[in-house]
């Protein structure tokens, strides 16, 4: 993909702000498990709303770094020059796709019979 420097360095840009913005939601969620581990729960309702939240933040932390992992290697692809090529068929992301979902690595056809697929297997 025939990307210019300015949109490269727009990219790398948009994709360190995302991932500092995780990492410090990362960090903030971490205080907040400790701070609930160490507090007693009179209250057995209060302690199953905090259990409860507290498998909800696991959940939200597990997918973040998991996204986090995705940017680091959207970086790397960048800096490789491989950003924007489709993973399933070498062909060109699209700019548009890629702005609205920079971590992407399919286009939009490869994605759509990946999903096909998975649904195939699901059924
Ligand atoms: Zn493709």
């Amino acid at each position: 993909m025939a990307l210019t420097k300015e949109q490269i360095a727009g990219f790398e840009k948009q994709l360190t702000d995302w991932k500092m913005d995780l990492e410090e939601s990362q960090s903030e969620s971490m205080h907040q498990m400790h701070d609930q581990e160490t507090s007693a729960f009179p209250d057995v309702a209060d302690q199953a709303a905090a259990e409860t939240d507290l498998s909800f933040d696991i959940r939200i932390k597990s997918r973040e770094l998991k996204l986090i992992h995705k940017i680091n290697e959207t970086l790397h692809r960048l800096q490789e020059g491989d950003f924007g090529i489709c993973d399933g068929c070498s062909g060109d992301i699209g700019i548009k796709r890629l702005q609205a979902r920079p971590v992407t690595t399919l286009c939009i056809d490869c994605k759509s019979e990946q999903e096909q697929a998975e649904k195939t297997h699901i059924d």
